[in-house]
């Protein structure tokens, strides 16, 4: 369905500009945006894709992945089509690149009522890019919350600020993929600016009551560097050093042919990691997972793939040492 869209302007020779995220896309009549779902119709921009969701399913939570924001439930997850990014190591290429794959239309009332009928924290706005997605998630977040769910987003973080700061009225959690620290990387490769994504995790990280973890897939020959782990977590660090931080392992998959992350990249690029940070785990890997109180050493949540048993933990304390840990939930 079409709406007309927030955060635009007209321009007089009949183009308008989009002011959503961080590409600022001047677009011509009847044309749409980078990211393909945000289309100029007589001079006003529409988003294409209000309640056209092209995925949906029940996840545990570990699965976005967020550790710390209610161990060991579900919730309600859903998807669409179209990316503000073109990254050619797209996991999800097959919706993210294509805006055409069919989709269903759910209202935001009938997407919070069947949140809300099931067993489910609330909804998760994942698979492909939540922020182009803008008018619908915010109708959906505002009616979750009146609801008493949770909103999680998990997003590449491109985002201008003032659409962001709307947003974040609403959030609950974020996991952001922080694809590394090279800006040609960024340019090149992915298709945005890093500094767009980190203004957003400086911004969200200034919310205590709003979760945010941060992932990195480690694609060999790209973003594995010792150098540019210690550059990265210099950066989380100077924020606070217990969001938690995934690495997650890289398979070979739409434009991209790189080899798959060796587990011993993972290992060490966490040494790096844990040198600055708390809570570094590692993705897409199978063994254990578990979060561990930076006081005591007790363990908090055991997980096991997306199997969890809450441990040494309660209401955001280690239950061993009486230290806080940052867990909601
Ligand atoms: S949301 Fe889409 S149309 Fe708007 S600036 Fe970003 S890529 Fe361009």
């Amino acid at each position: 369905m079409e709406r007309e869209a927030s955060f635009y302007e007209k321009r007089d020779d009949g183009r308008v500009q989009c002011r959503l995220c961080p590409h600022n896309c001047i677009i011509a009549e009847g044309k749409t945006g980078i990211c393909r779902v945000r289309v100029n119709r007589g001079n006003v921009l529409y988003t294409a894709i209000y309640g056209e969701v092209s995925s949906v399913a029940m996840d545990p939570i570990e699965k976005k992945p967020l550790y710390h924001f209610f161990p060991g439930n579900s919730i309600l997850s859903i998807g669409t089509v179209g990316c503000s990014f073109r990254c050619k190591f797209c996991q999800n290429y097959s919706t993210s690149q294509n805006p055409e794959h069919p989709t269903q239309y759910y209202s935001p009332e009938e997407l919070v009522s069947v949140a809300g009928s099931r067993d489910s924290i609330g909804i998760a706005y994942t698979y492909t890019e939540p922020l182009i997605w803008y008018e619908y998630v915010l109708d959906c977040c505002k009616l979750a919350h009146k609801a008493g769910l949770k909103n999680v987003f998990v997003s590449n973080g491109y985002i201008n600020p003032e659409p962001l700061g709307e947003l974040l009225l609403f959030a609950d959690a974020f996991n952001i993929d922080l694809k590394g620290m090279n800006t040609e990387f960024y340019r090149k490769v992915v298709g945005g600016k890093l500094q767009g994504v980190l203004d957003t995790i400086s911004e969200i990280s200034k919310h205590p009551k709003i979760l945010l973890e941060v992932t990195t897939l480690v694609i060999p020959g790209y973003n594995d560097s010792d150098a540019e782990m210690e550059e990265l977590t210099d950066f989380l660090s100077s924020l606070r050093v217990d969001i938690p931080y995934h690495l997650s392992a890289y398979f070979p998959i739409y434009q991209f042919t790189a080899p798959a992350t060796p587990f011993r990249t993972l290992e060490r690029l966490q040494e790096v990691a844990l040198k600055k940070m708390r809570y570094v785990y590692l993705g897409n890997v199978s063994g254990p997972t578990n979060t561990v109180c930076h006081n005591c050493g007790a363990v908090l949540v055991e997980r096991h793939s997306y199997s969890v048993r809450i441990g040494k933990y309660s209401r955001g304390t280690c239950e061993n040492c009486g230290t806080r840990v940052p867990i909601i939930g």
